[in-house]
């Protein structure tokens, strides 16, 4: 694999960025080597400044699901374009985009966009404290929710990655009313709402977990959040910044019949463009400025350009088939444990629709501590090896791979020559 181009640009991008990116993962650290530098994307296929071409399974993780550069989306992105940028005013987009949003979530009445998933959550968090009254909020270890003080302790994939157990500059004020549950353990929830009766604001979870790996949760322990929640006077939100649109048209809390009190969403619904958004019932968003007393706020919030991205590709996404979506995943994890096997190694490949991870260990993958359990040394080995396959997936062991909804059936099978080549390229 010809780097020439891509080393020569790491080199010069490290003298004005830190550590010559703008987001952690992208710094290849866990996997060694030098990052790629990419040119340009069209379709599944994502090619590099040394001409290298890739089958793109990360999909700037997670917005590109329709994979790149599809014709409508551009289209309507450069119309937005030719009208200028920004105004400082709603524009018609934002209507279409928020009723698109009400018509993919029963339980939602209202919608505030903003410009990323990060800032979503810090809504949420803000809006479940206005609501309640309460301070604590309860998150799950391995869940991320974006870098927000609150919730960025035992946050996940770019901390697990680094081996960085929480960040640096977050004082202990800022983190004191969060607590930490272990995700599929009910009892490790109950325990902070008998410890704190009256005082947990919310419950802050990732419907499917994409930040540890992937790692579906058991329907028990979802069910019995909603109730603990119900029971408490506690705000169950749902952060689908990750899972939203991709398993359904609409979220993955659909998918499971549980339905969030505040939703958080971002990636998929920006098409590409940076949006965030968080949504409920009227009651809680009511209380959102201008109507009621929380206040929040964003210059580009709602970005007319952003919100022509989005509603293209939510358009786009009505018309797909999400029940072959899914077929899509369950071929690939198919293919990747038979390879494997062939190889001699041992694999757990978690699967949720159009999202697929493979974990080197015999142990089940269910939670953060399982998760870990996974050969790191192994994974980056596997890396390399897909790399040279002709396979672009995330340079790290916690990252969901992303496949995008419009595989063709050759697509697909290209992709299970190329996991078939990678394993060889192990032996
Ligand atoms: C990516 C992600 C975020 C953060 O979104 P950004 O747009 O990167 O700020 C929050 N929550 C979940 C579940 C995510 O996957």
């Amino acid at each position: 694999m010809k780097n020439t181009r891509s080393k020569e640009l790491f080199e010069r991008a490290q003298k004005s960025l830190v550590g010559g990116v703008n987001s952690p993962v992208r710094a290849f650290n866990s996997v060694g080597g030098d990052p790629l530098f990419i040119d340009r994307a069209e379709g599944i296929h994502i090619f590099d400044v040394d001409g290298n071409e890739y089958i793109d399974l990360v999909g700037s993780y997670g917005p590109m699901i329709l994979g790149h550069a599809h014709p409508k989306v551009k289209q309507a992105v450069k119309e937005a374009v030719d009208k200028s940028f920004t105004y400082g005013a709603t524009t018609l987009a934002e209507v279409e985009m928020g009723e698109m949003i009400q018509e993919a979530f029963p339980q939602i009445d209202k919608v505030r966009f903003v410009n990323s998933g990060t800032e979503a959550v810090i809504s949420a968090i803000r809006l479940a404290r206005a609501a309640t009254d309460k301070k604590k909020i309860i998150k799950f270890a391995g869940c991320y929710h974006g870098h927000s003080d609150a919730l960025l302790v035992a946050a996940g994939s770019g901390l697990a990655t680094l081996g960085i157990p929480s960040s640096k500059g977050v004082p202990e004020e800022a983190v004191n009313n969060t607590l930490i549950s272990n995700y599929n353990d009910l009892e490790s929830v109950q325990k902070w709402v008998d410890m704190y009766p009256n005082e947990i604001a919310g419950i802050f979870i990732e419907p499917v977990a994409g930040n540890m790996g992937v790692i579906e949760p058991e329907m028990d322990f979802m069910k019995g959040l909603r109730k603990l929640c119900d029971d408490n006077g506690i705000l169950l939100v749902i952060d689908e910044v990750m899972t939203g649109f991709r398993k359904k048209f609409g979220g993955a809390q659909d998918h499971f019949g549980i339905a969030a009190d505040i939703t958080c969403m971002g990636k998929v619904i920006g098409g590409g463009m940076p949006v965030g958004a968080y949504a409920a019932k009227a009651e809680l968003m009511d209380q959102v400025a201008p109507l009621g007393g929380m206040y929040q706020a964003g210059t580009l919030s709602g970005s007319p350009i952003s919100m022509a991205c989005g509603l293209a590709t939510l358009k786009e996404l009505k018309n797909q088939d999400y029940d072959r979506a899914d077929q899509l995943g369950k071929r690939v994890k198919a293919k990747l444990e038979a390879a494997a096997d062939k190889a001699g190694i041992k694999v757990q490949v978690n699967q949720f629709g159009l999202m697929v991870n493979p974990f080197f260990t015999e142990t089940p993958v269910r939670d953060f501590e399982t998760a870990q359990t996974s050969d790191q040394a192994m994974f980056s080995k596997f890396f390399w090896a897909v790399a040279e396959a002709g396979l672009y997936i995330p340079p790290s062991q916690f990252e969901a791979w992303f496949l995008p909804i419009v595989l063709t059936d050759e697509e697909v099978e290209e992709i299970e020559r190329r996991i078939e080549k990678a394993f060889e390229l192990m032996k």
